[in-house]
């Protein structure tokens, strides 16, 4: 196999394992719990589990952990296989689910019954929970703890039979109730919810906890590296005290890595859901969101979500990377697929008062000064122009060196425009440019003429008009805390856009750069989304660090 031996520390273990023969083949999984919507901290998951299976020419599974089917929906299973598919990946077979094992979960949670490795224990939740102790404490042993294990096991029998209600009782592991890991004092193993099973429908009455499905689950499909974020390394002992104790032919492993956390925004499924549930952002694939329908609606490539995935580090220690690191990729990936536009979203109005009434020149337009396989397109340009309102100063500063009274500026693609004089209404704010042009400069600059500034333009009688949003972070702090950091401005709306011909048309989807103005794609519900400006802050963060 032809992988590099550095890496991370786990893709060195795998090499490791197949060079020693632990394993022959290299068996991951994407273990998703259907309660939500991907974000951008399970894209660094994804693509940590496929690539591996896939440089190692393994296989990778998408296993969905449905064990909670009071929080769970087939809605999000659906939304989670469109987006491990549109970031590029594809699962080995059929998706799984916990769920498909419930029966063999069941069969081995009767072996460790039937072993004296656990027990029913009829105390309630609370007392479960108060008698669990502390760092500082050891716990207390349930009364139950020592019955026979016949007992435990007929009543394990009627619990899935369906003869306790929700609480009654419960199937605890019997570990150590003085293990300085809380983890290991006899934890849950199985509880009774009245819960419809989006899968299972009625049939069970009694489903896995999290702990006990987790390593089984990977046990019954022969998973070698089970991958998953650092807060599971105290679980690791329970995983490994599990799978020596059911009856199962393989044994995986599991290794922890630290979670994406990133600058600017939350990657927590509770707090996102809070988002929408309260209408802070329009939905789950609002463009502010981080999660990948998100992003995916705001315009963002999932090539560029590979690549800034790619560039993070797969370690044990936890740290929180800069979002503009993920702008950066995007900007890169866009650069280069994103065909320019000109399009004015705060439009003021320019007349040329020396250019022809009604005469319409088509103007050669590069659609890609990157990449000349890009071709040109014709730009329409004409007696009335729209111009950004930014573009024009009455009485501009030093620096400024775009359009004021006097001045001249090449408008792009097409000519040089001196402005004569701005007309204003009766608030004295300027509605209109009288401008005069030079025939004479029709793609070049005449010798020793200096002009500064290059603007651009939207030919005013073939403009189509378009609603735009501009996106700004969602939440004020680096580091939000949460809802009380929300960004009041994250959204800007600008209705009254004015766009070249043709871009009206630009399917969902398609990146474009609007020049000068950044990138932006069609949104589905009509209008645009900016999807990331111009300006690129990560070289300037990258030299601040010294990086
Ligand atoms: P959340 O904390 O947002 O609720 P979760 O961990 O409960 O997420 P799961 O559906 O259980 O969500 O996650 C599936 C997989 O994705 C798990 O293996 C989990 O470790 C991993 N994962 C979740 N968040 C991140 C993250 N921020 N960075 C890397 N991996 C993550
Ligand atoms: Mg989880």
């Amino acid at each position: 196999m032809d992988v590099p031996l550095g890496g991370d520390f786990i893709r060195s273990r795998i090499h490791a394992d197949l060079a020693e023969g632990r394993v022959t083949k290299i068996i991951t999984r994407f273990p998703p719990e259907p309660n939500g919507f991907l974000h951008i901290g399970h894209a660094k998951s994804i693509c940590l589990n496929f690539s591996v299976a896939e440089e190692f020419g393994g296989r990778c599974n998408l296993r969905f952990d449905d064990t909670n089917p009071a929080k769970e929906d087939q809605a999000y299973i659906d939304a989670i296989r469109e987006d491990v598919r549109w970031l590029g990946f594809e699962w080995a077979g059929e998706p799984v689910h916990a769920s498909d094992y419930f029966e063999t979960l069941y069969e081995w949670a009767e072996h460790l019954v039937e072993t004296g490795h656990a027990y029913v224990d009829e105390q309630s939740a609370e007392e479960i929970r108060q008698t669990r102790g502390s760092l500082t404490e050891p716990g207390r042993p349930s009364p139950w703890r020592d019955r026979p294990a016949a007992e435990s096991l007929d009543l394990l029998r009627r619990m899935r039979a369906g003869a306790f209600p929700p609480g009654a009782c419960v199937l605890r592991a019997r570990i150590d109730m003085a293990s300085g890991n809380i983890n290991m004092r006899d934890p849950v193993l199985y509880r009774i919810l009245d819960h419809t099973h989006p899968r299972t429908g009625d049939a069970w009455c009694l489903y896995p906890t999290y702990d006990y499905a987790h390593g089984q689950s990977d046990a019954i499909e022969g998973v070698t590296h089970s991958l998953c974020t650092l807060e599971f390394a105290d679980h690791r002992p329970l995983y490994d005290w599990l799978l020596e104790r059911v009856p199962a032919s393989t044994r995986p492993r599991q290794y922890e890595f630290a979670r994406l956390d990133m600058t600017g925004t939350i990657l927590s499924k509770r707090a996102l859901t809070r988002l929408v549930q309260d209408s802070h952002v329009a939905g789950w694939d609002d463009p502010r969101m981080p999660t990948l329908r998100g992003l995916r609606r705001r315009g963002v490539p999932a090539a560029a979500v590979r690549d800034f995935v790619s560039r993070l580090a797969i370690s044990k220690s936890a740290g929180r990377v800069e979002a503009a690191l993920l702008d950066h990729c995007v900007r890169e990936a866009l650069n280069r697929s994103a065909e320019r536009r000109m399009a004015v979203l705060r439009p003021l109005r320019v007349v040329i008062e020396n250019y022809p009434e009604s005469e319409t020149e088509w103007l050669d337009a590069a659609n890609n000064p990157g990449d000349p396989d890009a071709g040109s397109r014709k730009v329409p340009f004409s007696r009335e122009l729209w111009i950004e309102r930014d573009d024009f100063m009455e009485d501009p500063p030093r620096k400024f060196f775009r359009l004021a009274p006097g001045r001249e500026v090449r408008l792009r693609y097409a000519y040089l425009l001196t402005c004569l004089e701005a007309i204003k209404d009766e608030h004295g704010e300027v509605v209109e440019l009288r401008c005069r042009y030079d025939p004479e400069t029709r793609g070049g600059t005449p010798d020793g003429r200096k002009v500064k500034a290059t603007i651009h333009w939207v030919s005013a009688p073939h403009a189509g008009r378009a609603r735009v949003r501009l996106y700004g972070p969602l939440f004020t702090c680096d580091d939000p805390a949460g809802l009380e950091d929300l960004n009041p401005n994250s959204l800007d709306v600008l209705e009254d856009c004015r766009l070249e011909p043709g871009l009206a048309d630009l399917e969902p989807g398609r990146p474009v750069q609007f020049e000068r103005l950044g990138y932006f794609t069609a949104d589905p519900d009509g209008g645009f989304n900016r999807t990331v400006g111009l300006r690129d802050d990560w070289a300037r963060i990258k030299v601040r660090a010294g990086g």
